[in-house]
């Protein structure tokens, strides 16, 4: 049987190789410290537990509308006027199966086949092969050498007359980079005066640190209404540690969610229902769940660029949100493959090679895991990058012993 070539093309992800791998040294009962996952771990919010109970009890869960439940399009119209200060209505509101298809869906409803979608490195590993699948063609703009943000210019020069999209996420996956207003401002200008989508990757915008608030860029939109070129993109995921659920959402014209609605009938046919409730349940329940992760990971996030900096030759731009850190292990192996193959096999460390998300030469290092685990994970990379370092060594309950 023939296979689909472009299929075959998708790439492994990253993220989940380097998760089964790490699951399967800790099912052989190895010491591994996780520093490349993906997920908060605290626990589901109260309000969304017993809202999923709730609908369970009524043993009635059926076919939710193809866009989403009514309540939760108004809660969702209710979440994107306090957090952003945008006003809309349950017509610019699509819910869908994670953040994840709901900026697919928005990519199908703009690219075709030859187009192509611009997006600054380092980006969320899922973007070019999202682009490729519908056909179209990633553009990869580089940053500034030693940021993780591109000038106005070079996006611009980017751009032409093939563009559907441009993609920002901010704070990024995975260097936990807030772009500049002067970049925001300037891709929604660029954008309303190209007419092309603007995509905005929100789905961390409340995990931000050092009391920055993220440019939105509905701040900066001159063409409002059934005009706007926006779509932003949020979900329950990150902010309220419900991965699981798979709840997320888009806001954009009404037009545009009419699009993505037919499309998301034919593949999805709708959201859970029962993930609904749960997800009702976290926006309209007591909201300081997001505020404790919020600070918790601004804690860890200062554990970790304090550990990172007792690393010699290791450069890290501190990130401003997320729960990610993009260290630049350059000094050491520009390969960033072979260092994570390296820290996975020798010290039992795992961290997403930066090669996969455009940022060859770093590795992405999470902190959304408990401190002692930062701090027993750097200390390991420490003493395996450290020629100089003892033969062998005990860091925490593990000993290491060097045979390279
Ligand atoms: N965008 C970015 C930048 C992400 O990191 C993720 C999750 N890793 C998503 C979107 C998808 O989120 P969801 O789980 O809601 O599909």
């Amino acid at each position: 049987m023939r296979t689909s070539a472009m299929a075959a093309a998708i790439a492994d992800p990253a993220t989940l190789k380097l998760n089964e791998k790490a699951n399967q040294l800790k099912a052989a009962g190895k010491p591994v410290i996780h520093l490349g996952s993906g997920e908060p771990k605290a626990p589901v919010p109260a309000a969304a537990i017993s809202a999923a109970n709730a609908k369970l009890a009524t043993a009635t869960v059926r076919y939710s509308p193809t866009s989403g439940s009514p309540d939760l399009k108004k809660a969702v119209v209710a979440y994107t006027l306090d957090n952003y200060g945008h006003v809309c209505e349950p017509g610019n509101v699509l819910i869908s199966a994670g953040a994840k298809p709901a900026i697919y869906f928005a990519l199908t409803a703009v690219v075709e086949a030859g187009c192509e979608v611009v997006f600054p490195a380092p980006y969320w590993v899922s973007y070019p092969d999202m682009v490729r699948m519908l056909g179209a063609v990633p553009v990869v703009v580089e940053p500034v050498p030693g940021t993780f943000e591109p000038t106005l210019e070079s996006m611009t020069a980017a751009v032409n007359e093939r563009t559907r999209a441009i993609i920002l996420n901010s704070p990024n996956n995975p260097s936990g980079h807030v772009y500049s207003e002067k970049l925001v401002s300037g891709l929604v200008a660029l954008c309303e005066e190209r007419d092309i989508c603007l995509i905005m990757d929100d789905i961390y915008h409340r995990l931000v640190f050092d009391g920055r608030r993220v440019p939105s860029a509905f701040d900066y939109a001159r063409r409002k209404g059934e005009d706007s070129v926006i779509v932003a993109i949020n979900g329950v995921s990150k902010l309220y540690a419900m991965t699981g659920f798979r709840i997320g959402w888009a806001v954009t014209t009404k037009r545009l969610i009419g699009i993505m609605k037919n499309v998301q009938a034919q593949i999805l046919s709708c959201p859970s229902a029962l993930a609904e409730a749960a997800a009702l349940g976290a926006l309209t329940g007591d909201q300081s769940c997001v505020e404790e992760l919020r600070s918790r990971l601004e804690h860890n996030r200062n554990v970790m660029v304090r550990e990172l900096a007792t690393i010699p030759g290791v450069k890290l731009n501190v990130p401003g949100g997320t729960f990610y850190s993009l260290p630049d292990f350059s000094a050491y192996e520009r390969d960033s493959h072979r260092l994570s193959a390296f820290l996975l096999d020798k010290v039992m460390v795992a961290g997403v090679p930066g090669k996969d998300f455009g940022a060859e030469g770093h590795i992405r290092l999470s902190y959304c895991g408990a401190e002692s685990e930062i701090i027993e994970g750097v200390a390991r990379i420490r003493w395996a990058l450290d020629p100089a370092a003892p033969r062998e060594t005990v860091i925490g309950t593990a000993t290491f012993v060097r045979d390279w």
